[in-house]
């Protein structure tokens, strides 16, 4: 027989009816099921399933030979496994989680939403949480989120006092949640006390970071240590993990939007100024030099620019434009807090690019940031017709990726582009070609900008078109 490990967590509530619980984590109360994950197999049951008490309890079984195997991942060996197995289990607990109740985390029940946005009372049990930290952390990181924490020490060999403290902790959880949330602080703080250093992070685990810790990550005390542990101490993404935080701490959306429509790959390690930042900045100077006053954001996606216009009052009326529903779903939700004499400079609309619509004509600028990449190449004399013959706008500034820039991107891999939704990716010379064809096509003059560090040998990582109607 395998010599399995085995890590239990447990989940109790007392809302009525409490068998709810199993419709939130998408697990039938009444019947066992197990999963292979990563580190192993993973078991869901239901020690209790009454109407005023249910319980569901994460049994991991963690299988060194599969580990070895390379499915947990690449930098973990047998001997790692052994030596350190104390400090690892917490992060394979929040894998197994995020893996077996993804669709509960995401918090989204489409049969009973109203059920998944109710905060419940909880009662988290895990005990033996491998700590790197002790119960003063544990209380550090749990109870600013407004969990009554009892954490306890667990002794070596409860037999032989004399042997002294282990590394873990019984941890016991006490709140009053919404269960997406729960979970998503376990799938953040488990890595953060095992501090296990041994395995891989990629640019991704800051999207899982930022994703996870949306709407309680931005404000923690401790979010420079939970961001530096998650990150495995890796200093550049840290960096970036901190300085998105900032910038979305005056809306919870950012996370969203992130995930929304933010190129997968994109932030260069060092560069404290994200480029996204720095492609807002960029378009926002170049409408407030055109004096621009009614302005057109075309394929606003989740609103992150027009967050940046309704700052300034020069622009009196602002109008964000996107066929997709859900990024205007996201755009809506990051206003629902402005002042609504400032809400009442902007329009959201439903409306696709490539048909003629004409309640866009007669405005001074347009942007179209990051927009063409994600049409399909044939499809784009349609949106030129739409937007420079028929709109017409005064200005119009268009963004879009320097494809010889995706070499210095140290995480992407040569030849795949920066987005899966993206269609195409231009060099300088393609971008050039079109822009000039589609200027001289509808009588626009247009000029070149670079955004970001525009590097001797390829260029900027964006590159900027700013056209000016000649007549
Ligand atoms: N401008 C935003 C979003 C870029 S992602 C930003 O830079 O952050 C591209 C956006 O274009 C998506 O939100 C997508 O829904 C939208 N889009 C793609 N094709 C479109 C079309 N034909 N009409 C309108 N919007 C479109």
């Amino acid at each position: 027989m395998r010599d399995t490990h085995a890590v239990l967590l447990t989940m109790t509530t007392t809302h009525r009816p409490a068998t709810d619980l199993g419709f939130l984590l998408h697990k039938h109360p009444e019947k066992a099921q197990s999963f292979p994950v990563a580190a192993g197999m993973a078991h869901v049951f239901y020690p209790t399933a009454r109407e005023d008490e249910c319980t569901a309890a994460l049994l991991l079984d963690i299988d060194p030979i599969e580990l070895v195997r390379g499915r947990y991942d690449r930098a973990f060996t047998l001997n790692q496994y052994v030596n350190d197995r104390p400090y690892a289990a917490g992060s394979m607990m929040a894998v197994a989680l995020s893996s077996v109740f993804k669709t509960a985390m995401n918090g989204v029940l489409k049969s009973r939403p109203q059920l998944a946005g109710t905060a419940i009372p909880l009662k988290i049990h895990i005990p033996a949480v491998p700590s790197r930290g002790g119960p003063d952390l544990v209380v550090k990181l749990f109870e600013p989120l407004g969990w009554q924490v009892e954490a306890k020490t667990v002794p070596l060999d409860p037999q032989f006092p004399q042997w002294g403290q282990s590394p873990y902790i019984d941890l016991r959880l006490t709140g009053t949640h919404r269960l997406s949330e729960a979970l998503r602080h376990l799938y953040v703080l488990l890595p953060v006390l095992d501090n296990a250093k041994h395995y891989w992070v990629t640019e991704e685990e800051i999207t899982k970071l930022l994703r996870a810790g949306e709407g309680w990550l931005a404000d923690h005390p401790s979010r420079e240590l939970i961001s530096q542990r998650y990150l495995k101490h890796r200093r550049g993404y840290v960096r970036l993990a901190l300085s998105r935080l900032a910038e979305a701490d005056e809306s919870d959306e950012e996370e969203l939007d992130n995930a929304l429509d933010a190129p997968v790959v994109e932030e260069e390690p060092d560069r404290p100024v994200p480029l996204s930042l720095q492609r807002r900045e960029s378009v926002v100077a170049v409408l407030k030099a055109a004096g621009a006053h009614r302005v057109l954001d075309l394929g606003c996606g989740g609103g992150a620019l027009l967050r940046d216009l309704i700052k300034e009052p020069s622009f009196t009326e602002i109008v964000g434009v996107d066929v997709s529903a859900r990024a205007l779903e996201v755009a809506a939700r990051r206003f629902e807090r402005t002042p609504e004499r400032v809400r009442n400079r902007l329009t959201l609309r439903q409306s696709a690019l490539t048909y003629v619509d004409k309640s866009l004509a007669g405005y001074d600028a347009a942007v179209l940031m990051e927009v063409i990449e994600h049409l399909d190449e044939p499809r784009l004399p349609a949106l030129e017709r739409s937007v420079f013959g028929e709109a017409r706008p005064g200005t119009v500034v268009v963004t879009t990726p320097n494809v010889e820039y995706n070499v210095r991107f140290p995480t992407l891999p040569v030849g795949k582009m920066r987005h899966s939704d993206h269609r195409f990716e231009w060099t300088r010379a393609q971008f050039r070609a079109w822009a000039d064809s589609v200027a001289e096509r509808y009588d626009y003059r247009v000029r070149y900008l670079p955004v970001g560090q525009d590097d001797p040998e390829v260029g900027p990582p964006t590159q900027l078109a700013v056209f000016e109607v000649s007549r």
